[in-house]
């Protein structure tokens, strides 16, 4: 239980604002934070989106709250830089489904093949692939490579069938990997509340498991596609500010996106379809230890400068290809 006060909160949040400024250091903090790391933050968005801003800042520190691949994502993109992270054992599910060997591997039994990867992967994965991307580019991506051309995937087999849905790419080949909080948003859990209030306008980030399952009923007329909407993290802040007031909104991604919604339009409703969809990973990041990462310097993140060569062409070529979402200023 959270027995922290209001008082306590706001002094915490005063004394790495405090930090920050003398450390000379810009605060990063992802659509998944908790709220009252992401009220501290200098910015909120997507890890691509924040890494690419945090290259364009004038900060030589860059505190990154968030998981590791997104620190590194920041490194790659800064590599002068000083990068911290307040936990570096702050992992990711998805980003674990695949490493370097494997891709490796999977590339040498596909010859010629473009190889494709989410920016849920680590800097080594990165390094052995052609072409980054984001939920909200991802299409875009594909659509970029000679329809001629085979293309592999990885890590997310969500977001890739929703591409291949999308693109209609029979040659694009897919990694079986997932996000452990967005699998378990199964076709039954979306379904049961979509359906039982067809009222409200539904987003569905298409990490989730319950993704096709909810574009095979749109395309059978059971569920309306002006409500139910595929979206990225950045695409649902772009749809939340359109909405009407009054308008009700299930959302089905990791819980710490409502705050970011709620924010960006308080005349609207967001409720969660899936309440307990919270990533650990992500909330191993607190007011107390950022203060402590801002105190210390710790943890630092490294990677390889070749690996950041590499990685970094792969993240230029999604850049030079497709937009990535809008970070949010404090
Ligand atoms: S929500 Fe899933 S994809 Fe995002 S950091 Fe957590 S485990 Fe990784």
């Amino acid at each position: 239980m959270n027995t922290r006060t209001d008082e306590k909160t706001k002094a915490l949040q005063e004394k790495i604002r405090e930090l920050a400024a003398r450390k000379d250091a810009v605060i990063l903090a992802h659509n998944y934070q908790s709220p009252e790391v992401q009220d501290v933050a200098d910015f909120t968005g997507d890890s691509l989106a924040l890494s690419r801003l945090a290259a364009d800042s004038s900060a030589g520190t860059i505190i990154f709250a968030g998981v590791h691949f997104m620190a590194e994502t920041a490194k790659i993109l800064s590599p002068q830089k000083r990068v911290l992270i307040p936990d570096a054992t702050a992992g990711c599910s998805l980003a674990d489904c695949i490493n370097a060997d494997q891709l490796r591997a999977w590339k040498a039994e596909h010859p010629g093949a473009v190889v494709v990867s989410y920016a849920n992967t680590t800097a080594e994965v990165k390094a052995e692939t052609d072409i980054c991307c984001t939920s909200a580019n991802a299409v875009d991506v594909v659509n970029s490579i000679p329809a001629d051309q085979e293309v592999l995937f990885c890590p997310d087999r969500n977001l890739a069938a929703h591409v291949k849905r999308v693109t209609g790419r029979e040659n694009l080949v897919i990694w079986d990997g997932a996000c452990h909080v967005h699998a378990e948003m199964t076709p039954e859990i979306l379904m049961d509340r979509i359906l039982a209030e067809p009222e409200a306008e539904v987003y569905i980030h298409p990490e989730c498991g319950g993704t096709q399952a909810a574009v095979d009923l749109i395309e059978e007329g059971k569920l309306d596609k002006d409500k139910v909407k595929i979206l990225s993290t950045g695409g649902m802040i772009v749809e939340a500010r359109k909405a009407p007031a009054g308008t009700r909104v299930l959302m089905a991604t990791e819980v710490g996106m409502l705050h970011a919604l709620r924010k960006a339009n308080p005349d609207a409703t967001f409720e969660p379809l899936k309440a307990d969809a919270k990533c650990p990973f992500m909330n191993q990041t607190t007011l107390d230890n950022l203060v402590t990462c801002l105190e210390t310097g710790k943890d630092e993140v490294f990677v390889d400068p070749e690996i950041i060569e590499k990685a970094r062409a792969s993240v230029e070529r999604m850049i030079s290809i497709g937009k990535t979402a809008q970070p949010l200023k404090h």
